[in-house]
């Protein structure tokens, strides 16, 4: 009889739980659909290639946004005050960045600081500012 191998190593090289952070320091966040950037106004216009600091590719990266929401069960007290009585209400956007080529993610939070993620990012936990990195 033929051997079975129900090992499936593609998968084992990509464990992502989910195709982006969940959440983000807590919060719930809702994403919406992958679009291309290069049919996508920014502005202001970007004033250089933004090459993946991954892969050093420079092409048209994927474009997600992402609303996050205050989450009444476990909201941090830090955001305290952008919390409404009982119900969620939008923190702020994510803007997530994929590469074409090696499908290397980064984010641009609230702030405009930009993070990339890592495996740990996209397990139910989400993602969380580690201090020191
Ligand atoms: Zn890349």
């Amino acid at each position: 009889m033929p051997r079975t191998d129900p090992s499936q190593p593609a998968l084992e090289l990509w464990p992502r739980d989910h195709d982006l952070p969940p959440r983000w320091d807590g919060l719930p966040v809702q994403w919406s659909t992958w679009g291309d950037t290069s049919g996508v106004m920014i502005c202001p216009p970007p004033k250089r290639i933004d090459r993946c600091a991954h892969c050093g590719s420079a092409a048209a990266a994927q474009i997600n946004i992402g609303r996050i929401w205050t989450d009444k069960h476990s909201a941090p007290t830090a955001i305290g005050r952008a919390r409404l009585r009982g119900g969620k209400q939008l923190v702020g956007l994510l803007t997530a960045f994929r590469c074409p080529a090696c499908e290397h993610d980064h984010v641009l939070d609230p702030n405009g600081q930009s993070w990339d993620l890592d495996d740990s990012d996209y397990t139910d936990d989400g993602s969380w500012d580690v201090a020191g990195t």
